[in-house]
């Protein structure tokens, strides 16, 4: 063995990981190196678009701090929005702390581009559980359907592809706005790639030109070397706490799209009137300003990360979702263990991974919202951030856990052997670690 290799396995070992489970993984790895090539390509092609419009649009010192109050003329907050802009390529963006997350900035882009009478669309399937709330298909205070603005939707057909015939028929005199799902968030259909997206964006606009075609992003940026906005989307709506935001933006969303629509956005997130002008970025700004520059290598890490799960764990037997060989279009790993002691073992082990937190034991426990108790593993520097590396699974069947991030490869590497050793050690895989 070389003297190098040794001295990482004896760190390894000092962190609780056998060498069994460090040789299983070392194998897998070694038939990774052309994907992380790929992916290393990626993040370098992406990285240097996020350089090329910081430069371009001249971010000075100045632009990190941030302002107090109304938060009038706001430099380093209008450049950061035109930095977001150039991104994404589209003619404005609306990235702020005062969009608190995820939900918050697909409920502001929805609710501020629909007014009463008309109708949203999403061909695409059920949008992801909180939107069911925003949008009314459960019923809740201040949904869409309460303003008068109704609710079609087009299951994908089982084979993933789009229903074209359905989706024909359900776009009316009345669809204003059409949402499209890229993550496949906590189900089981396949992520869409960005030209895919393009595809169904083109079909849409082909029947009715003048709809708004606005797509949910999270957890899909810096993935591929376009974004949906690059195909036609109007808007691209996310949270900072996943990609964008590269680990350090302790909060915030952002919306990224045609000019109108972010107008829109601007004028319900703070009034009539106000708009843009007004939203004092407080002391945010710097690290809004580093984890966007950092957001491709750190969206990268995690995806060699989900790619490295998804081949142990399919190695051993287990369901995994996207698989160990599929094209990658998010950075969400999803793994089917059958049992519930396969998915607390496996949170276990993520959690014990954790920089933050790594001595608490999770526990299931019945969460708002959810009709199962759920486990949940984040040991995270932002709380509830799955940029950084995390889990969770629902406690039920298929019992399957699904896991996402890593800020660095080398961190999401030792947790992924992490969760392995947990398995091991509570004799859930004796098959392979006898
Ligand atoms: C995370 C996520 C959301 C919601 O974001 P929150 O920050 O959790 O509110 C919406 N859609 C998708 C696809 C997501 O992954």
């Amino acid at each position: 063995m070389e003297q190098k290799d040794f001295a990482i396995r004896n760190m390894y070992a000092d962190l609780g990981i056998t060498d069994d489970v460090y040789a299983f993984g070392a194998e897998i790895l070694e038939g990774l190196k052309e994907r992380f090539t790929q992916i290393d390509e990626t993040a370098e092609y992406n990285q240097l678009k996020v350089l090329k419009a910081l430069q371009k649009n001249q971010v000075s010192e100045a632009c990190l701090l941030g302002t107090t109050g109304y938060g009038y003329n706001d430099l380093g907050r209008d450049t950061l929005e035109a930095v977001y802009a150039d991104i994404f390529h589209t003619e404005d963006a609306l990235v702020r702390p005062q969009i608190t997350c995820g939900t918050h900035a697909l409920a502001l882009a929805l609710m501020s581009n629909l007014r009463p009478g008309d109708e949203l669309l999403s061909p695409v399937g059920k949008p992801y559980d909180t939107l069911e709330e925003v949008i009314g298909i459960r019923p809740s205070k201040g949904s869409l359907a309460e303003y008068g603005v109704s609710y079609k939707q087009v299951d994908l057909l089982p084979d993933g592809s789009f229903d074209f015939e359905n989706i024909k028929k359900a776009v009316n005199e009345k669809t204003k706005l059409v949402t499209i799902q890229r993550s496949k968030g906590y189900q089981t259909r396949p992520t869409l790639s960005v030209a895919r997206i393009g595809e169904l964006i083109a079909f849409i606009k082909n029947i009715k030109p003048d709809v708004i075609c606005m797509v949910d992003n999270c957890y899909g940026e810096f993935v591929e070397k376009i974004e949906p906005s690059d195909v036609g989307a109007d808007m691209v709506v996310g949270s900072l706490i996943k990609n964008p935001g590269g680990g350090l933006a302790p909060i915030g969303g952002y919306i990224a799209g045609k000019k109108e629509c972010v107008e829109n956005a601007a004028y319900r997130l703070t009034s009539p009137g106000l708009g843009k002008e007004v939203g004092a970025s407080l002391g945010v700004l710097g690290a809004f300003y580093q984890g966007i520059f950092l957001a491709p290598t750190v969206t990268a890490g995690a995806l060699k990360g989900a790619i490295f799960a998804a081949c142990i764990y399919e190695k051993l037997g287990f369901k995994v979702v996207p698989n160990g060989t599929e094209s990658r279009h998010d950075i969400i790993q999803a793994v089917e263990f059958g049992t519930p002691e396969g998915v607390v073992a496996f949170c276990e082990g993520i959690q014990a991974a954790a920089p933050v937190d790594s001595h608490v034991t999770p526990e299931p426990w019945d969460m708002p919202g959810y009709d199962a108790k759920v486990i949940m593993a984040a040991g995270a520097f932002v709380s509830g951030s799955s940029i950084e590396l995390s889990a969770d699974g629902p406690i039920k069947p298929p019992y399957a856990v699904y896991f996402q991030g890593g800020l660095t490869w080398q961190h999401a590497k030792f947790g992924i052997l992490k969760s392995l050793q947990s398995l091991k050690n509570k004799g859930i895989v004796s098959k392979f670690f006898p």
